[in-house]
C-alpha cells in the first residue's frame, strides 16, 4: 500500500489555501507525521519548496502515477506540533478561516530567526606571563595590543562588543593575539532575552532588598551571585546584563539565581488558607482520574488565586508535566512576574506582545526543547509547543483581550478547552468576576466551581458609595467631581495616602445621554444605545435602525442632552486645578506609548512618586497598591450603553475590579462610584460586590433575548474600501443568509454598520445570526463560506466570521 500526504505549501509565504498530494517515500514511512515541514518539488520547474504535512492517507486523490514524491523532512517536529496542527484545523472549522490563517495563528514562527551569539574575549595567560607580554608590547609600541592586554589584565573576561566597541580593537588584532595564545574568543548561543524580563530583573536588582518579601530577603546570596557575575563582565553595559537562557550552559546571569535564593520550586510563599488548599487538593486529587478536568476559581480580588495557580503548576511539574498560564498583557507587571520568578526561576519563560519575532521564536524553541516547563503570557502563549502539557490556567478569564481580533477570531478560553481535550491537560479558569460563559458552564456542570470568598492577606472589602450625578447637577454642581468624591480626595491627600481615579471609557461610541435624568436614547428593536453619527443621525449598530437627532430629552425635556465627552487629560487638568499640591500621574494611550510605558507608570506609582493615578481601564487590572485607600470611578455607566449585548457584564466587571483596587493593604479602602444610573443592576451589584446577584439577573436577560451563553450568535463582518460595493455585497449576503436561515431556523439581524463604520477608509458592515445551538450556526457558517467561495463578486470583499 502506498502512503500519501496532503501538504500545504509553506504557510509563512504562500497565500495558496489548498493542499497538494505527494507520495511518502519508503525511507520516510513511519517517520513522517502531520505537522512536519517537508521539502517538496513544486511547480513546473519542480522548485524545492517547503510544505506542511496536514494529513496522511492511503487513498490517492488523483492518478497515482502523477503524484510526485516528498524530498526530505526539513524540521523534525515531535508530537506537540501535530496536536497543534489538529488544533489549528479545529479553529479553522469553528471560527471560520482559511487553513493558512489558522496554521499561522497556531504556529506563528515557522521561519527560524538567526539566533544570537554571545562572544567573550578571555585572557589565556597567567598574570606573570601577561605582565611580561605587556612590557614586550609596550616596547614595540603596539598601542592597540597594549590597550587590550591592560584591559584583560584588569578584567580577564570581556564581552566582545566592549573590546571592539569602546576599546576600538580590530578583529585582525584579536585574531593575531589569539594565534599567539594570548587570548581566546569564546562564543555561546544566547536566547534573546525579552526586554521586559531583563528590565524587571534589573529593577528588582535596583530596588535591592527594600521591598522584597521575606523569602527573598533570606536569599542574600542572590545579590552576591549577581554582583560576581557583573564584576566578571567588568562593566554595566546592557549586554553584560544579558540574561542567557538556561539549559545551554549559559554562565551569564540567569533567572536561576533568583530561584535558588527562593528555595526549590516546591516551596510556596505562604501557608495556603482553607479555601485555597481545598481547591488545590481537589484538583490534584483528580489529576490522574480526570485529565480532562475543567475548573473555575471564583475568588474576589486578592483572595489568593495566584497562589493557587502556583501550587497547581508546581504539582504539574512534579508529575513531569508542563504548564501554560495566560494572563492579560496588562497584568504582566513587575510585581506579578517576579512572584513567578521567585518560585520557579529559570523554568519559566514569558511572552508579551512587544517581543520581536526572534525573541518569541526563541521562547517557543526553549519550550520545544524542554528547557522550560512554564510559559506565561497573553493569549498567544496558548500555542506554546510543550510536549507534555499538564495544565492550562487562564487568569482573569473574563478579560476581553482573550478574544483575538485577527482571523480566525478565536477566544482563548474556548481554544484552551479544546487543546486541553486534545492533549489531556486540565483547564483552570480564574476570575473575581467570571464571564457569563464560565459561570453558566459551572452551573451546568461543565466546570467544577471553587470559591475563594475573602481576601487572603486579611483586610476587608472596601466601603462603596454610589453618587447620583443627576442629583449633583440639580444641586448646581456641574463639575465632573461630585461633592462627596471631592471631600474624600481632600481627606485622602491630607493623610498622605494614595488614590486612583478611573474614567470608564470602554468602547466609547458616541451615544447620547441626558445629564439631567440619565436617559439614554436606545434602539426600539435591540435594547442597545443608538450612536450619534457626524450628520447627527442616531444609528443602531445591530439592526441598522435610524432616527432623527434629538435636541431635548424625550423623557424629561432637559436640553442637557448630547454625546458624553471627557478625557483623562481633561480630568487631570481639573484635578490639578482643584488640588495644586497633589502629585498626579496619568495613564492612558497617550502616556504609555513608550516601550514599557505601562510598567514605568505603575512602578512609579507603587514607589509613591505620585498621590493620584488617573487612567482608563488600564489602571484597574490586577495591580496591588497597598497604599491606595480611595478609588473614584467617574462615569461608571459610560460602558452600559455600548452597543454590545455584553455591556452590562463589562460594566459590572470594570466597576468591581476598579473598586477592588482600594484598601489592598492594612488601611481600609473607600470607593466612590459616580453614575447617572444608580439603580442599574450592574452598578448596584458592583457596589455591593455581589457577583451571584448580578449573574442571576444577567443570565435571565441573556436567556430571554437568546444571547450567549444562553444562545449562540454568529457575526459576519464585511469590509471594503468601496462603500457601494460593500453595501451591495452585504445586501446579497444578507438575503442569502435569510433564505438559508429559514431552513436552519435561525434569526438574522442586519446588515448594519459596525459600531465603528469606517476605519482607515475601509467601510465595515455586519450581519448577526442567532440561535441557541452553536452547531447550527457553524453549519450555516459553512454554507455561507461555500456560497462566498462560489461567487466571484466577494473576491474583493473582506469577510470574517466571529462566533459568539
Ligand atoms: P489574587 O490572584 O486572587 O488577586 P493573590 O494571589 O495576588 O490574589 O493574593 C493577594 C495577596 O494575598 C498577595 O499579596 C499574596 O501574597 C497574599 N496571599 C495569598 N495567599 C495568601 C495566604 N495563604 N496567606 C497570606 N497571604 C496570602
Ligand atoms: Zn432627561
Ligand atoms: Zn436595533
Amino acid at each position: 500500500m502506498e502512503l500519501y500526504a496532503d501538504i500545504m505549501i509553506d504557510i509563512s509565504h504562500s497565500e495558496l489555501d489548498r493542499t497538494f498530494q505527494y507520495r511518502v517515500p519508503e525511507e520516510l514511512r513511519g517517520e513522517l507525521e502531520p505537522g512536519n515541514v517537508v521539502e517538496i518539488p513544486f511547480g513546473r520547474g519542480n522548485r524545492p519548496t517547503k510544505g506542511y504535512v496536514l494529513r496522511l492517507t492511503e487513498q490517492p486523490s488523483y492518478e497515482p502515477e502523477k503524484i510526485k514524491e516528498i524530498g526530505r523532512i526539513v524540521t523534525d517536529l515531535a508530537g506537540a506540533e501535530s496536536k497543534l496542527t489538529a488544533l489549528a484545523l479545529w479553529m479553522r472549522d469553528y471560527y471560520g478561516s482559511t487553513t493558512v490563517q489558522a496554521l499561522r495563528t497556531v504556529l506563528p514562527l515557522r521561519q527560524k530567526a538567526a539566533s544570537k551569539e554571545k562572544k567573550t574575549i578571555v585572557l589565556k595567560l597567567s598574570p606573570e606571563e601577561a605582565q611580561e607580554k605587556l612590557e614586550f608590547l609596550k616596547k614595540k609600541n603596539q598601542k592597540a595590543r597594549v590597550r587590550l592586554l591592560e584591559a584583560l589584565i584588569a578584567q580577564p573576561r570581556l564581552p566582545y562588543e566592549i573590546v571592539t566597541g569602546s576599546l576600538r580593537i580590530t578583529s585582525l588584532v584579536l585574531k593575531a593575539m589569539e594565534e599567539q595564545g594570548v587570548l581566546a574568543c569564546e562564543s555561546q548561543h544566547v536566547y534573546r532575552t525579552p526586554q521586559l524580563i531583563r528590565k524587571l530583573l534589573e529593577e528588582e536588582q535596583a530596588a535591592g532588598m527594600k521591598n522584597m518579601p521575606k523569602v527573598q530577603r533570606e536569599g542574600l546570596k542572590c545579590e552576591e551571585d549577581f554582583q560576581e557575575v557583573r564584576d566578571a563582565g567588568g562593566q554595566r553595559e546592557a549586554d553584560a546584563l544579558e540574561f542567557a537562557g538556561a539549559g545551554r550552559g549559559a554562565e551569564v546571569w540567569n533567572g536561576g539565581s533568583v530561584s535558588r535564593a527562593a528555595g526549590s520550586p516546591g516551596t510556596p510563599a505562604f501557608v495556603l488558607n482553607e479555601a485555597q488548599q481545598y481547591a488545590v487538593d481537589e484538583i490534584c486529587r483528580e489529576w490522574q482520574s480526570n485529565p480532562l478536568g475543567k475548573y473555575l476559581l471564583h475568588g474576589v480580588t486578592g483572595s489568593g488565586k495566584t497562589e493557587v495557580y502556583m501550587e497547581l503548576i508546581a504539582y504539574a511539574l512534579s508529575q513531569g508535566q508542563q504548564a501554560i498560564l495566560l494572563i492579560p498583557e496588562i497584568s504582566l507587571t513587575y510585581q506579578n512576574v517576579m512572584r513567578f520568578y521567585r518560585r520557579f526561576g529559570d523554568r519559566i519563560s514569558i511572552l508579551h506582545s512587544r517581543l520581536s519575532q526572534g525573541e518569541r521564536y526563541d521562547q517557543f524553541e526553549r519550550a520545544r526543547n524542554g528547557d522550560i516547563d512554564i510559559m506565561i503570557g497573553p493569549r498567544s502563549a496558548l500555542f506554546t509547543p510543550f510536549q507534555r502539557l499538564g495544565i492550562i490556567i487562564i487568569d482573569e478569564e473574563h478579560e476581553m483581550s482573550y478574544r483575538s481580533e485577527a482571523v480566525p477570531r478565536y477566544h482563548a478560553r474556548e481554544v484552551a478547552v479544546k487543546r486541553g481535550a486534545l492533549e489531556h491537560a486540565r483547564v483552570v479558569l480564574g476570575s473575581a468576576t467570571p464571564s457569563l460563559e464560565a459561570y453558566y458552564g459551572a452551573e451546568g456542570g461543565d466546570y467544577r466551581l471553587f470559591q475563594l470568598p475573602s481576601r487572603a492577606a486579611g483586610g476587608e472589602l472596601p466601603q462603596v458609595s454610589v453618587v447620583d450625578m443627576r442629583q449633583e447637577l440639580q444641586d448646581g454642581n456641574r463639575s465632573i467631581l461630585s461633592r462627596e468624591l471631592y471631600r474624600k480626595m481632600e481627606q485622602c491627600l491630607s493623610t498622605g495616602q494614595q488614590m486612583m481615579l478611573f474614567l470608564n471609557r470602554r468602547g466609547y461610541a458616541g451615544f447620547v445621554m441626558c445629564r439631567s435624568c440619565g436617559h439614554v436614547v436606545k434602539c426600539p428593536h435591540c435594547d442597545v444605545a443608538l450612536s450619534a453619527h457626524r450628520n447627527g443621525r442616531l444609528v443602531c449598530h445591530y439592526c441598522g435602525h435610524e432616527e432623527q437627532p434629538v435636541k431635548t430629552c424625550p423623557k424629561c425635556g432637559s436640553s442637557y442632552i448630547g454625546g458624553f465627552r471627557a478625557g483623562t487629560q481633561q480630568i487631570e487638568e481639573i484635578v490639578a486645578g482643584a488640588f495644586p499640591q497633589a502629585r498626579i500621574l496619568r495613564m492612558d494611550a497617550d502616556t504609555t506609548r513608550g516601550k514599557d510605558g505601562h510598567a514605568e507608570i505603575l512602578h512609579a506609582f507603587s514607589n509613591r512618586e505620585a498621590d493620584i493615578l488617573i487612567g482608563t481601564q488600564m489602571i484597574v487590572k490586577g495591580h496591588d497598591f497597598p497604599e491606595v485607600t480611595l478609588v473614584g470611578i467617574l462615569a461608571a455607566d459610560l460602558s452600559l450603553h455600548v452597543s454590545d449585548y455584553r455591556a452590562a457584564e463589562r460594566t459590572f466587571q470594570l466597576l468591581t475590579q476598579a473598586a477592588g483596587r482600594a484598601g489592598r493593604g492594612e488601611k481600609p479602602g473607600e470607593v466612590v462610584i459616580q453614575t447617572y444610573e444608580p439603580e442599574h443592576y450592574a452598578v448596584v451589584h458592583a457596589a455591593s460586590q455581589d457577583y451571584e446577584s448580578f449573574y442571576e439577573q444577567e443570565i435571565s436577560y441573556r436567556k430571554m433575548s437568546g444571547y450567549p451563553p444562553a444562545g449562540g450568535i454568529l457575526g459576519i463582518h464585511c469590509t471594503s474600501r468601496d462603500q457601494e460595493l460593500l453595501e451591495m455585497a452585504a445586501g446579497y449576503l444578507g438575503r442569502f443568509i435569510r433564505q438559508a436561515a429559514a431552513r436552519y431556523q435561525v434569526s438574522v439581524l442586519g446588515p448594519a454598520d459596525e459600531a465603528i463604520s469606517k476605519i482607515n477608509d475601509i467601510y465595515r458592515k455586519v450581519i448577526y445570526v442567532k440561535h441557541e445551538d452553536t452547531k447550527r450556526l457553524i453549519a450555516l457558517k459553512n454554507k455561507t463560506e461555500q456560497y462566498i467561495e462560489m461567487n466571484e463578486g466577494y473576491r474583493t470583499i473582506g469577510i470574517q466570521f466571529e462566533m459568539n
